[in-house]
């Protein structure tokens, strides 16, 4: 057995607007390539766009999510939800400007050797962008 004692730090400025406290809960050893992170996000703090190699997974534990798929609409998720973004799909997701929020990522990497980036980073989510008005998401 092992106990992994997960790592917090506050998410760079590069790839985040507002407060946002990644934990990085696990990453898997090769052959396993899995990650999985607890993300703590501030009202309307957000994710930079951004797309994943292999997709990724988040799923809502606390407050109301936002996600939004380049040329889609918000989407607000609540929690119990989980959403999936397919790789290569740039995307960024957030807080509320109301609520706190926290999710759960579930990614892996591409390849064990690190050779492909996991995360492909771009352009802050401007305030324009963020204060669209969202959709519900669905109901599962
Ligand atoms: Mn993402």
């Amino acid at each position: 057995m092992q106990i992994i004692k997960p790592q917090t730090s506050k998410g760079p400025s590069e790839w985040f607007t507002g407060d946002v406290f990644p934990t990085i809960v696990l990453a898997g050893t090769d052959p396993s390539r899995v990650r999985m992170g607890s993300v703590h996000f501030a009202p309307c703090a957000r994710t930079a766009w951004h797309s994943h190699g292999m997709g990724q997974y988040l799923h809502i534990v606390e407050g109301t999510a936002l996600l939004q798929e380049r040329g889609g609409p918000i989407v607000a998720l609540n929690p119990g939800q989980t959403a999936y973004t397919d790789p290569g799909v740039e995307h960024w997701h957030g807080a509320s400007p109301d609520s706190f929020m926290v999710h759960l990522a579930i990614w892996e990497a591409p390849t064990a050797d690190r050779s492909q980036p996991e995360t492909t980073w771009g352009d802050h989510v401007t305030d324009h962008e963020y204060h669209q008005r969202a959709t519900t998401g669905g109901t599962t």
